[in-house]
């Protein structure tokens, strides 16, 4: 058995919202003595994605139409047995993978972009901004916009934006207008521009502009693809499939791993089966995987920070490396991001979810591993948490212990090539 499948009836009726289960309190978001970021919210998110964020409900109802779409992305996704990594490494442990790579544009990330664009739609929208750095996040939203029927403005980081030209390509083809960012369009852009007109742009800088261009046209409204409590609301539906699978083949997670870049892929396959384990049905070690260059949970401190470069956003509780940090260019640029999304910052400072950071020369190296022997080349986001796998399965060989081990494969590899290339030719740097 290599795979378990689910037909389109088991797409879950409901996202999971854990806040209610947690056993201590999620902090407060808040905002500056000065400042008017809380009150910008309703100005730039629908009314249902807000609610949504308030929400002490557990469950919370897909809508039918969000279903549909999910339905034709390919959703349920399949879960994979990792059998030819188990024998290459030798090891007793059972590693499965949940199959995010299956979608359209190739991540989990139109789990969200699909149920933001709804939400936006239904409340009047005619527009969304949003920001992306490698590109994933954008070309996402630009579909979603495209099924839902809205226009979408992205603000691509300028490096990006220059050396990754083919999901610029993708973000066009569905009609999405594409911005180097930092740009002429928004105050802050000028701004950065003035100091350095070569500006190579960050994630936190895109993110300022596109909130600046919603906040100014109540038209237009501006969506995250990661980090905010209703992204991972809405990514539960990897976890809840993922146990529904499970319970096909009668196995419980032991171990399960994902790679972190705002926290949302992780959370949305973990927090389901954190319940479990908060209530004790299940005893599990939870692995978020960081760049060693960008590592906000095993560096950052846990404290009150923006989202956003200029301020722009409310505070939240998180861990961060500062909002103003510019994490040096990688080839994981779905993981270059200051912050951690509070859920999972929460969890970690708690000690239910562990954070581990790997070097990128490793990443590659277990990436091209994973590829020769299961087929499909991980997006390099995704080969962090594969390399924590193969650490965890050895560790399982060692003990002699037939664990149960599952990662959540977010996304392939490819449309990132370069840095396989670099790889290859030896000439990556850690
Ligand atoms: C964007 C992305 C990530 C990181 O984002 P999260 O919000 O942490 O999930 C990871 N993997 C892939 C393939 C991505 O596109």
């Amino acid at each position: 058995m290599y795979k378990v499948t689910l037909p389109s009836k088991d797409i879950p009726k409901k996202w999971y919202n854990i806040v209610p289960d947690l056993p201590m309190e999620l902090p407060m978001t808040t905002q500056t003595e000065e400042g008017q970021q809380l009150a910008n919210l309703p100005k730039i998110f629908s009314t249902g994605f807000l609610e949504q964020a308030m929400s002490q409900e557990r469950w919370i109802g897909i809508p039918k139409e969000v279903r549909e779409v999910y339905d034709k992305i390919g959703r349920p996704s399949p879960l994979f047995r990792a059998k030819g990594l188990e024998n290459y490494l030798d090891t007793p442990a059972k590693i499965f993978y949940k199959r995010e790579d299956f979608s359209p544009t190739g991540s989990h990330k139109l789990n969200t972009a699909i149920a933001q664009a709804y939400l936006a739609k239904k409340d009047g929208a005619e527009m969304l901004t949003t920001e992306t750095g490698a590109g994933q996040w954008g070309s996402a939203l630009a579909l979603a916009c495209s099924l839902v029927g809205l226009d979408c403005r992205v603000y691509m980081v300028r490096v990006s934006f220059q050396q990754k030209p083919y999901r610029k390509t993708i973000m066009q083809i569905y009609n999405s207008e594409v911005i180097p960012s930092p740009s002429d369009r928004t105050e802050f852009g000028r701004e950065m521009l003035k100091k350095d007109l070569n500006h190579p742009g960050s994630l936190g800088i895109a993110i300022s502009e596109a909130i600046e261009d919603a906040l100014n046209d109540e038209k237009v409204y501006y969506s995250l693809g990661s980090v905010l409590s209703p992204v991972l609301l809405h990514q539960t539906v990897i976890g809840l499939e993922t146990k529904k699978q499970l319970e096909k083949i009668d196995k419980t997670p032991d171990v399960m791993v994902g790679c972190v870049g705002g926290g949302s892929n992780f959370g949305g396959a973990v927090l389901p089966f954190i319940k479990d384990h908060i209530d004790g049905d299940i005893d599990c070690k939870f692995i978020a995987a960081e760049p060693s260059s960008c590592p906000s949970l095993t560096q950052g401190e846990y404290r009150y920070d923006f989202g956003d470069t200029a301020g722009l956003t409310p505070l939240d509780k998180m861990y961060t490396l500062g909002h103003d940090f510019i994490p040096p260019s990688l080839h994981a640029g779905g993981l270059r991001y200051h912050g951690m999304a509070p859920l999972i910052s929460l969890l970690v400072h708690e000690g239910i979810i562990e954070g581990r950071a790997v070097s990128q020369t490793d990443v590659f190296k277990c990436g091209t591993i994973f590829a020769n022997v299961e087929g499909v080349i991980p997006a390099p986001e995704t080969s962090h948490a594969i390399k924590v796998v193969i650490d965890e399965a050895l560790e399982c060989k060692r003990n002699n212990e037939e664990k149960t081990i599952v990662i959540n494969f977010s996304g392939h590899g490819l449309l990132d090539l370069q840095g396989y290339n670099d790889y290859l030719e030896g000439t990556l740097e850690d």
